[in-house]
C-alpha cells in the first residue's frame, strides 16, 4: 500500500462519513472530523478573502489623462472605442457596443430584435432580477422556463410548451458564468421564428463549444457593475455577428441617431441615452489582462473544487455541456440536506460561515415576491393582455419544479475564493468535509438559519 492510499485511509476513518466510501482520497483530513466553529470550535480558515473590485496604482495615469482631457463622453471615441474594439476580438465577435450597465445593454438589445409592449418573451427563471426587469421595461410579458437543476441553466425542453402567437423572443442566462446549451435554445428559435438574446451579464469570457457565449445568439449582453469580474462601477456591452443590428443598437442607445449602415437623417429612431463614459472606459480597458488572467485562476479553482466536494456525500458540483467552460461569477454547489442528516441549508450557511468561508443561497423563486404581480395589476399590462392570459402567466410559476428545486439547493461561493491560493482552497474542502462529518451534532444543536 502506497504511503498516500495508507494516510487516506487513516484521513478517511478520522473524517468518518465526510468521505463517500471508495470514492477516492480527498483532502479531508483529521480537522475535517474537529467541532464546527459554530459550535465552540476553531474555524477552519481565519485569513479572510481577496476584496472586490480591485484597484491598482498604474491605471492612476490613464485616468487622468481623460480628466484632464475634458473628453469625457463617448463620442471623442477614446477608451470607450477601443475597449469596444477589443472586446469584440477577445470574444470572437464582429461588433461591440458599450452601454450603461448590464440592463440598458438588455432593454436595447430586446428592442432592437423587436420586442414590443404586449409580446411575450421567454427567459431563464434562476437569474438576477434585472433579466426580469428589462422585458418588463418593454410592457412585455417575461414568460418563465424552467431551470434545469443539474446545471442552474434553462432546460431547453421547456421552451417550446411556453411559445404562444405572441412570443417574439428567447432570453437565455448563462447564470453564474456557467454556458446554457445554445445549441437546443437556438434550434426551437430558428424552427418557431424566434429571436435569441443572450443575458451573458455574468459570463465574461465563457465558452460553448468553443465559441464565447455572447457571440451565440443573435444579441449578447454583458454587465460590468461593481461585483461583476470586470467592474466599471456600471457599465454593460452588447455583441453580435451581425454588424447591422448592432448598428440599430448603437442607435438606439445614443438617442436614436443614425449610425453606420442603419442611414437616417439626424434623429431618426427612438432612442434613450444609455452611453458609458470614457472614466468607465479606462476603468475596463486596464482590467482585460486582469480578466484573463483570473479566468483561468477562478477555472482552476472551480475544477478543483468540483473534484474535491464532489466526494462529499449530499454536495453535487454543477454541470456544464460538453466541451464548455464556465468562468463562474458565482462557484455554486447543490447542497442535499437528506445527506446531512436534515440539516437545514440555511443552518448549513451559518455554519459555513463561522468557519470564515462566505456562502449564499442566491436566488429564490423571487416571481412569488411581488414584481409580477405589480405589473399585472398595473393598467399598461391590463390594456394590452387578455386577463386570462396574465392569470394563466401567474398560474404558471407553480409549475416551475425545476426552479424550485434549483432555488431549494444552491449553497454558492463568492468569486473571490476561487482567487485564493491551494491552502485557502483546501479550507473551503475541509470545512464542507468538517459539517457533513458532524452534522448529526450540528442538527442536534438546533440552530436557527
Ligand atoms: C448583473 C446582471 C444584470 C444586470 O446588469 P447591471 O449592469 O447590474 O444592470 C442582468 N442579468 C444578470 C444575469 C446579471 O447578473
Amino acid at each position: 500500500m502506497s504511503t498516500s492510499r495508507r494516510q487516506f485511509l487513516t484521513r478517511s476513518t478520522l473524517a468518518g462519513a465526510a468521505v463517500a466510501a471508495g470514492a477516492g482520497p480527498t483532502i479531508a483530513s483529521a480537522a475535517a472530523a474537529a467541532k464546527p466553529a459554530i459550535l465552540g470550535g476553531k474555524p477552519v480558515h481565519q485569513g479572510g478573502w481577496q476584496t472586490w473590485p480591485v484597484w491598482k496604482p498604474e491605471w492612476e495615469a490613464e485616468m487622468l489623462k481623460v480628466c484632464r482631457s475634458g473628453k469625457w463622453n463617448q463620442a471623442a471615441g477614446g477608451a470607450v472605442a477601443e475597449f469596444q474594439q477589443r472586446w469584440s476580438e477577445l470574444l470572437g465577435a464582429r461588433r461591440c457596443l458599450a452601454t450603461s450597465s448590464g440592463t440598458t445593454a438588455l432593454i436595447t438589445a430586446l428592442h432592437v430584435v423587436g420586442v414590443d409592449a404586449g409580446d411575450e418573451v421567454i427567459v431563464s427563471p434562476y437569474t438576477f432580477i434585472a433579466s426580469y426587469n428589462a422585458i418588463l421595461a418593454h410592457k412585455a410579458l417575461p414568460v418563465l422556463a424552467d431551470t434545469d437543476p443539474a446545471t442552474l441553466n434553462i432546460d431547453p425542453a421547456s421552451i417550446a410548451p411556453r411559445i404562444t402567437d405572441r412570443t417574439r423572443a428567447v432570453m437565455p442566462v448563462h447564470i453564474f458564468g456557467l454556458p446554457c446549451d445554445m445549441d437546443p435554445v437556438n434550434a426551437i428559435a430558428r424552427a418557431k421564428g424566434l429571436r435569441v438574446v443572450e443575458d451573458a451579464c455574468q459570463a465574461w469570457l465563457a465558452e460553448y463549444k468553443g465559441r464565447k457565449c455572447g457571440t451565440l445568439g443573435e444579441l449578447g449582453c454583458f454587465s460590468f457593475q461593481q461585483s461583476k469580474h470586470i467592474p466599471a462601477g456600471e457599465g454593460g456591452a452588447i455583441t453580435g455577428m451581425d454588424a447591422d443590428l448592432v448598428d440599430r443598437c448603437d442607435s438606439y442607445h445614443n438617442c436614436g441617431r443614425s449610425v453606420g449602415n442603419f442611414k437616417g437623417n439626424g434623429f431618426f429612431t427612438r432612442g434613450s441615452n444609455f452611453r458609458l463614459t470614457q472614466f468607465q472606459g479606462v476603468v475596463l480597458l486596464q482590467q482585460i489582462e486582469k480578466l484573463v488572467a483570473e479566468t483561468a485562476r477562478r477555472r482552476e479553482a472551480a475544477a478543483y473544487l468540483n473534484d474535491q466536494l464532489g466526494r462529499i456525500p449530499g454536495i453535487t458540483p454543477v454541470r456544464v455541456p460538453e466541451n464548455s467552460r464556465g468562468v463562474y461569477h458565482l462557484y455554486p454547489v447543490r447542497y442535499d440536506a437528506a445527506a446531512f442528516g436534515g440539516l437545514s441549508r440555511d443552518v448549513f450557511l451559518r455554519a459555513l460561515g463561522a468557519e470564515g468561508i462566505p456562502g449564499s443561497a442566491v436566488y429564490k423563486e423571487q416571481y412569488f415576491d411581488g414584481i409580477f404581480d405589480e405589473a399585472i395589476a398595473s393598467r399598461g399590462f391590463q390594456r394590452l393582455f387578455p386577463a386570462e392570459r396574465l392569470k394563466a402567466f401567474r398560474d404558471s410559476f407553480r409549475e416551475l419544479r425545476g426552479n424550485r428545486a434549483t432555488c431549494a439547493s444552491v449553497v454558492a461561493l463568492p468569486q473571490t475564493v476561487l482567487l485564493a491560493d491551494r491552502p485557502a482552497l483546501d479550507h473551503v474542502v475541509e470545512a464542507f468535509a468538517r459539517l457533513q462529518a458532524r452534522s448529526a451534532d450540528l442538527v442536534a444543536a438546533k440552530l436557527k438559519g
